[in-house]
């Protein structure tokens, strides 16, 4: 077993000017990098307690696996989200899907950049099979206000370490840049992969 930090699906400079080669190199190298070293600190720290006999810091542990492992999950979807030949509209299935939960590609958009611009973390556009439905979701650190059972298909990152040094408090112009890099085949993949199976 064991975690591993995913390449980029393109270079460093390929996402400038809406995000410059050195807060991509910090957030993937050091950000992303942590929370997967985190997931396999949690995993050893796990495997020795079993081992002794000793549970006395599992709580600890585990809110530690949890907070890693999403932050690890949750960057995954959000590199692969992005390509420099992004940017545009949701098509298909997806766009038909976000007409009939949100009324229009319009209204989920407003939604979800109010989301991002509230989040302590993360706004995320997730598949609840259960209900049959899209929802957006606004996400403190990696995993607070989580919804059991919902599949993410967009993230976007809110985290300080994604905008500031290119932004400053101006979390908005990131947002906005955003939407010129999303790679809508990438998330209708997403979409279309959980959909079908439901
Ligand atoms: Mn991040």
């Amino acid at each position: 077993m064991g975690e591993s930090l995913i390449e980029l699906p393109y270079e460093y400079d390929a996402l400038k000017p809406v995000i410059s080669q050195q807060v991509l190199e910090w957030h993937h190298d050091t950000h992303h990098q942590g929370y997967v070293k985190g997931v396999d600190s949690a995993e050893e720290k796990l495997e020795k307690q079993r081992k002794d006999g000793d549970y006395s810091s599992t709580g600890s542990i585990l809110k530690g696996f949890t907070h890693n492992f999403a932050g690890t999950v949750l960057h995954e979807i959000f590199w692969q989200n992005m390509s420099p030949n992004g940017g545009g509209r949701p098509e298909g299935e997806l766009l038909n899907k976000i007409e009939e939960d949100f009324g229009s590609y319009e209204n989920w958009k407003e939604e979800f950049k109010a989301a991002a611009g509230a989040a302590g973390g993360w706004a995320l556009l997730v598949y609840i099979p259960r209900n049959d439905e899209l929802h957006n979701v606004v996400v403190d650190k990696h995993d607070q206000n989580a919804v059991w059972g919902a599949h993410p298909v967009l993230a976007l990152d809110v985290w300080e370490h994604s905008y500031y040094h290119d932004y400053g408090p101006n979390r908005g112009e990131f947002i906005d840049g955003f939407f010129d890099l999303v790679d809508w085949s990438d998330v209708q993949e997403r979409f279309e992969g959980i959909y079908s199976k439901f």
